[in-house]
């Protein structure tokens, strides 16, 4: 108990009104540990101290203090959003608002009155989701690990190569790879203007632990010279960023390599100063590469708070008050601001760094820029994955007989599985499926209009699936079907139908099977004519559909019936009724209804006419006359319906109460309701 107790995943409720919380609380308790939260402020206390432990936040937007949008915004600031979903959950409705949090990175967005049921549904959606996101996360964070340490291994052994001959600290280029890469994410985040992908980050990020790679080219005795360097001595300091470029320019085998590319702009052009009085090209401002401007930044950032033989490190505050002031070269003031902006998470990462580990965030880097790239492991894999599925999938559509199909809207296309191709006669795809004029012959012309117009507007992300049953005329043969399907939405806002998948299952042994059950339920097996329930349908179906038209109801029962049966048998008595029911169909119309209702007591109701009169004499006298020999008459009661609305149990009533009377004043004989006989 303990254990599974321990195992619930815990979710932070944002909202300034108590009753809102109250509520979600409620829905939620029983599956997960709930914190709550009255305003942006108090959330952003709860994440900073507890973040890890969450799931989930349900998140508010209109609240004092600090707005959902606020909270929302710190979480971008310390990256909580990317690894903890977040669903808003607002009566907001205008779009620039949802979509703001979206933007913002919220995952999800529920708009109040909500619905318990989806906003359970959703709650645990994105949870699984975010674990099995997780979970990949942790087996390419393992790969990486592995192959990034292998990958940077060289790169790394040349820098330090540098490092040590220059006598600086390992952690040097470590560092500026950390705040190259913080600067560079902050500055995508900021423009768009230097194109910057994922995958170029991690090979700017990669590339500029070369940057003084040309130090190797310089002497010893000047590169560790421990006072001030000599105007002559700086000179020669000054050349390491042409060698490097060199060097790099001289691996002609590797010339195309985007790596060697960055890290020939990274060497060459890291002196550069923003306003042009840098070396050793003097560029001017983003006439410096961008990759450049950044290192440049990132080592005098880490130099400055680093200890040097010749100075005690700088604190962060100092270091960018430094920076800043312009004491320590020209930046692009946009990077500048990303450098304030990002200083208190640089030192957080620096500190992490201590540690040893590749830090997280390098590889959420390469977590992205595998998972985005084209043709790289974890595509190949998803891709494997999913060629695995389309197999299965194929595997089992061939071996069933069934009609499977899968429409995708986009395209107008229609894949039909082998068999359900067949039965059709058509090939496995079509494209235009409505315009098929072999589809259109064996469903029915209307049936993709009725698609469109009925299954398309109806059906949400939500109550995706449809079920109809419908009789179609497939392969020459008519027979009844269940229309099953299913879409499957996009991942857009709103969400579109991206395509439909379903089958269409035979279920004609089955629906006539059900049809017969049904016919026995509502039909007199010896005579076929309705029995008490078949009657009462359809008479309340009749008063029900047409409500105007006014009925006349007939009750009779044979005379003396059990002499027929106590003088010839039962199965005389039989052959007496079936003749009854006989003589009853023959003489009414299509439309009335009869019934046998009781053992020797039938039942017709006939629509009304002018004049009732002659219509029942006529009736009487067919029903009437011998049956072998047996003299059969019937007593008949007849009562009509006086105003609108009336009710079958009330005319009947009175029919039969007329019966009662035919039969007490001697039989074998008609008598029409009169009110005197109540
Ligand atoms: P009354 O003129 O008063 O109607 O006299 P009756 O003898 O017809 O009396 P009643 O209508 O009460 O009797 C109906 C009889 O019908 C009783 C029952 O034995 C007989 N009966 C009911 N169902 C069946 C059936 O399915 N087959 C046969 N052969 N007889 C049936
Ligand atoms: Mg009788």
């Amino acid at each position: 108990m303990k254990g599974q107790e321990t195992q619930r995943e815990s979710i932070l409720i944002v909202d300034d009104s108590e009753m809102n919380r109250s509520i979600l609380a409620d829905m939620l308790l029983d599956e997960f540990d709930i914190t709550e939260a009255e305003d942006g402020a108090q959330a952003i206390d709860i994440l900073q101290r507890e973040g890890g432990k969450f799931s989930l936040v349900l998140l508010d937007i209109v609240m004092p203090n600090v707005d959902g949008f606020g909270v929302l915004l710190e979480m971008n600031r310390t990256r909580a959003i990317e690894d903890l979903p977040v669903i808003m959950i607002s009566s907001e409705t205008a779009s620039a608002q949802i979509e703001r949090a979206y933007e913002l990175g919220a995952t999800d967005f529920i708009i109040r009155p909500f619905d318990a049921a989806i906003v359970h549904r959703r709650v645990l959606n994105t949870i699984l989701l975010y674990t099995k996101q997780k979970k990949l996360i942790g087996i390419i964070e393992a790969q990486i690990n592995e192959k990034e340490q292998n990958n940077s291994l060289m790169v790394d052994i040349l820098s330090h190569i540098v490092e040590f001959r220059n006598g600086e600290s390992g952690l040097h280029i470590l560092h500026v790879r950390t705040i190259t890469d913080h600067l560079l994410r902050k500055l995508a985040k900021k423009t768009d203007k230097y194109a910057l992908t994922d995958w170029e980050i991690s090979i700017i990020g990669m590339a500029s632990a070369l940057h003084d790679i040309g130090k190797i080219g310089i002497d010893d005795k000047i590169l560790n010279k421990p006072g001030k360097l000599t105007p002559e001595e700086f000179a020669v300091m000054k050349t390491h960023s042409m060698i490097g470029a060199r060097m790099l320019e001289g691996l002609t085998v590797h010339k195309g390599n985007p790596l060697i590319r960055k890290a020939y702009e990274i060497c060459r052009w890291h002196h550069e100063r923003y306003d042009g009085r840098g070396y050793p090209d003097g560029l001017k401002g983003d006439e410096i590469p961008i990759s450049a401007q950044i290192v440049a930044l990132a080592d005098v950032y880490d130099a400055l708070t680093s200890e040097r033989v010749y100075k005690p490190p700088f604190s962060h505050e100092a270091a960018l008050q430094m920076i800043q002031n312009g004491e320590c070269g020209a930046f692009n003031p946009l990077l500048l601001e990303c450098l304030s902006e990002e200083a208190e998470l640089i030192r957080a990462s620096l500190a992490a760094e201590a540690g040893g580990r590749i830090p997280r965030h390098e590889i959420r880097n390469f977590t992205d820029a595998t998972l985005h790239a084209k043709g790289t492991s974890a595509s190949d894999r998803t891709l494997k994955l999913l060629d695995y599925e389309r197999m299965k999938f194929n595997f089992y559509a061939e071996l069933t007989e069934e009609i499977q199909f899968e429409y995708i809207v986009e395209s107008d296309l229609l894949k039909l599985s082998p068999w359900g191709a067949k039965k059709f006669g058509v090939t496995t795809e079509i494209v235009c499926p409505a315009k098929s004029k072999e589809l259109c012959e064996q469903l029915g012309a209307a049936w993709f209009e009725g698609l469109r117009a009925y299954y398309f507007k109806r059906i949400t992300p939500e109550n995706a699936e449809f079920h109809h049953e419908c009789l179609l005329k497939i392969g020459g043969e008519e027979r009844w079907y269940n229309v099953i399907m299913r879409a499957m939405f996009t991942d857009d806002i709103p969400p579109r139908i991206g395509s439909v998948i379903g089958k269409l299952v035979d279920i004609h042994e089955v629906h006539t099977a059900m049809e017969e059950l049904r016919e026995s339920s509502i039909r007199d097996p010896l005579t076929g004519l309705l029995n008490r329930a078949g009657a009462l349908e359809e008479i309340e179906q009749k008063l029900k559909n047409y409500p105007e038209r006014k009925y006349t109801l007939a009750v009779f029962d044979i005379d003396k019936f059990k002499n027929a049966n106590d003088e010839y048998g039962h199965l005389f008595g039989d052959k007496v009724l079936c003749e009854v029911a006989e003589r009853v169909m023959h003489n009414t119309r299509a439309g009335d209804v009869c019934a046998r209702i009781g053992g020797d007591e039938f039942l017709i109701v006939f629509e009304h006419t002018v004049e009732i009169q002659p219509i029942v004499a006529r009736i009487f006298h067919a029903i009437c006359g011998k049956v072998g020999d047996f003299d059969l008459t019937v007593s008949m009661g007849i009562a009509e319906m006086t105003e609108e609305g009336e009710s079958y149990k009330e005319i009947f009533r009175r029919a039969d109460l007329a019966l009662y009377v035919c039969k007490n004043a001697g039989r074998a004989s008609y008598t029409f309701y009169d009110p005197s006989m109540e």
